[in-house]
């Protein structure tokens, strides 16, 4: 290993013929306007793993966004790199050090600009929701850090202020598949992701509601009929029928979301 901190990079700069390749490791900010993830991770082989698909791939590609991944590997200590170690107190698993993560921090800050939470993926922060998403989504980018076995030392989550956002209440191996998740839905919300920008303002959570549901052809489906006010082309009949079906669903199915849509 040449490269003591190789990180990757992904999207039009990646494309690009012109730039050295010690450029291509460091992503220089030149990418205007595109929004910007950073992931502090011990595999970034597994990225942009679905991101590379469909909607965000193809933004990934033309530069809506870019990614460049912070190999914590290269900042672990001795011949072994190691980045983690026993649990202070005792216990079972390891703990990922507070200098090794500090050192990736530090790489990830270098020639960032603008607006960039600093984001842990934990078991133990606020649980993301569609709000976070479209702060996230109006900022120009976002740090995520991904943990591993036992997580990660809090002095260092206290040292650095970083805000801890949870996918929901299960214990994952390690942070990868969150911030996926995470970046999947801020990276949606930006503009020129979704052909039809309506999908975002009308889809679940938007209004507080769960969406209605959906049906396509066929007409008739397994002796079960597509709702028939669907197929009658009166489109204020349509919409009714859409707005009750939501409110009943999140009734129904989210009680906590329906609450508090009455409460506010
Ligand atoms: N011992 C920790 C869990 C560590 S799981 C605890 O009980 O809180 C290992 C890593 O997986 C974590 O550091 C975190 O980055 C990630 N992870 C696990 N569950 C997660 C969740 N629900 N949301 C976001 N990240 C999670």
């Amino acid at each position: 290993m040449t490269d003591p901190a190789p990180s990757r990079a992904a999207g039009r700069l990646a494309a690009r013929p012109s730039v050295r390749p010690r450029d291509l490791m460091t992503d220089t900010p030149d990418l205007a306007g595109a929004w910007r993830a950073q992931v502090v991770t011990l595999f970034p082989g597994a990225f942009p793993g679905v991101l590379g698909e469909s909607l965000t791939g193809r933004a990934l590609r033309d530069g809506l966004w870019s990614l460049r991944c912070i190999d914590l590997r290269a900042h672990g200590i001795g011949r072994h790199r190691n980045v983690d170690d026993t649990p202070a107190g005792g216990g079972p698993g390891m703990v990922l050090r507070p200098d090794v993560m500090a050192a990736a921090i530090a790489e990830a800050g270098e020639g960032v600009r603008g607006r960039m939470p600093l984001v842990y993926l934990s078991p133990r922060g606020r649980p993301f929701d569609q709000a976070t998403a479209r702060r996230f989504a109006a900022c120009d980018g976002l740090t995520l850090i991904c943990g591993r076995f036992e997580g990660l030392d809090q002095r260092v989550i206290d040292g650095f202020g970083i805000e801890e956002v949870s996918l929901g209440d299960f214990v994952l191996t390690g942070g990868e598949i969150a911030a996926q998740a995470v970046l999947d839905a801020t990276i949606r919300l930006r503009p020129g992701l979704l052909g039809n920008t309506a999908s975002a303002e009308e889809e679940s959570f938007s209004d507080g509601l769960l969406e209605h549901p959906q049906f396509t052809k066929p007409a008739e489906w397994e002796g079960r009929p597509i709702p028939p006010v669907l197929l009658s082309g009166n489109h204020a009949e349509i919409a009714r029928w859409r707005r009750a079906e939501a409110e009943r669903l999140t009734r129904e199915r989210r009680p906590d979301l329906w609450a508090r849509r009455e409460g506010g």
